[in-house]
């Protein structure tokens, strides 16, 4: 069997595959209130473009498929999508990455054709803090959408929030404590300067550390090892049946483990989501390129994978900028050499 390693030794098995870049959410953090330009039709891959790449990323090493976006779920037919990537050859896990709005309608059919497991994000258990995060959205969709996931066998269930200092962050320990009466994963991921940055504050940025505290006053917390964690750390709190995870991309470089490479939904590899260095395969896709220059531009997306992300580079880059009292950063939103999230797929 075939293993990708790029120059820093690290196993690259993960392709984490944006499939549009369109949203039915306005999430404070990642989008401005009226959205961003969606690509055309024209400009973000075809499933057959999509497949052609998986099929021969697979024959070089790649394993484990993500879809995410945009919402991946607003991409007509996934059902199609997911049952053809299911048969390629290699590829043993497959996963979605949610904001679980239609997840009611899709899950047992996603389940059907084959997808293993979904993550979904849902900052807020309160139906108005949800929809102040979200700028209008509706939490019993997404609650119903989890009940669907879980009846389909879409197990364990990751439920991803971001905890943000005046708006959810005291729901912290409702979050964890949702583990004593399921199996879910509840994985919470610190507020990252990405995205929509003009949202991005040092006062609103909570730190793994800080979130572990209000945990540990629930329960004592136990470190376990949990098959294929990626970026995540996990803890059991005493007496729970599932597990919290934390997500440190700031205070915890996860550089060292990373195994994945990034596919934009308008064609570009992307060897590390805070590193603005992409590489155009939808040319190649599109220019009667052979299998052979679609390996060599694969491959050179993991020569190129930098050794670590400098997102703390640009959070102190903010936090001077704030504090220097002046207008807010200028580079903010839309920063025409950074992609929003949507943009590159989170
Ligand atoms: N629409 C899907 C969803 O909601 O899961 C997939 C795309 S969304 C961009 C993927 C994940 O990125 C979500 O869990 C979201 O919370 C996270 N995300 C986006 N911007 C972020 C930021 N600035 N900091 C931390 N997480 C962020």
């Amino acid at each position: 069997m075939k293993v990708l390693q790029d120059n820093f030794l690290r196993v690259i098995d993960y392709l984490r595959l944006s499939i549009t870049d369109r949203c039915n959410l306005r999430c404070l953090y990642c989008m401005p209130g009226a959205g961003i330009v969606p690509s055309g039709h024209r400009d973000i891959l075809s499933y057959e473009e999509i497949l052609r790449v998986v099929e021969i990323a697979a024959v070089l090493g790649v394993r484990k498929v993500r879809l995410t976006g945009g919402e991946p779920l607003t991409r007509k037919n996934i059902v199609f999508l997911i049952s053809s990537l299911k048969k390629v050859r290699g590829i043993e896990d497959l996963s979605m990455t949610t904001n679980g709005v239609l997840l009611e309608q899709y899950a047992r059919e996603l389940a059907d054709a084959g997808l293993d497991r979904v993550n979904v994000s849902m900052d807020s258990c309160d139906p108005s803090t949800y929809a102040v995060i979200t700028r209008g959205g509706d939490l019993g969709a997404v609650l119903r959408g989890l009940a669907a996931a879980r009846s389909a066998g879409l197990r364990p269930l990751k439920i991803n929030m971001v905890p943000i200092r005046g708006l959810n962050d005291h729901e912290i320990k409702a979050f964890a404590e949702m583990t004593f009466t399921s199996d879910d994963h509840v994985r919470f991921i610190e507020l990252m300067p990405s995205g929509c940055l003009d949202f991005w504050d040092p006062e609103k940025y909570i730190t793994t550390d800080e979130m572990k505290k209000i945990i540990g006053t629930i329960a004592p917390l136990t470190p376990v090892r949990v098959r294929r964690n990626g970026p995540s750390k996990y803890f059991r709190l005493k007496g729970a049946q599932g597990v919290v995870g934390f997500i440190s991309a700031i205070t915890h470089h996860f550089c060292g483990d990373c195994n994945r490479l990034r596919l934009t939904a308008d064609g570009k590899l992307r060897p590390c989501l805070f590193s603005e260095t992409e590489i155009d395969l939808r040319s190649a896709l599109r220019n009667g390129a052979p299998d052979s220059e679609i390996e060599r531009l694969l491959r050179l997306s993991i020569k190129v994978k930098p050794e670590g992300h400098n997102i703390e580079g640009r959070r102190a880059e903010l936090i001077g900028k704030i504090r220097h009292r002046g207008p807010r950063p200028e580079r903010c939103f839309p920063e025409p050499a950074r992609r929003p999230m949507s943009k590159i797929g989170g």
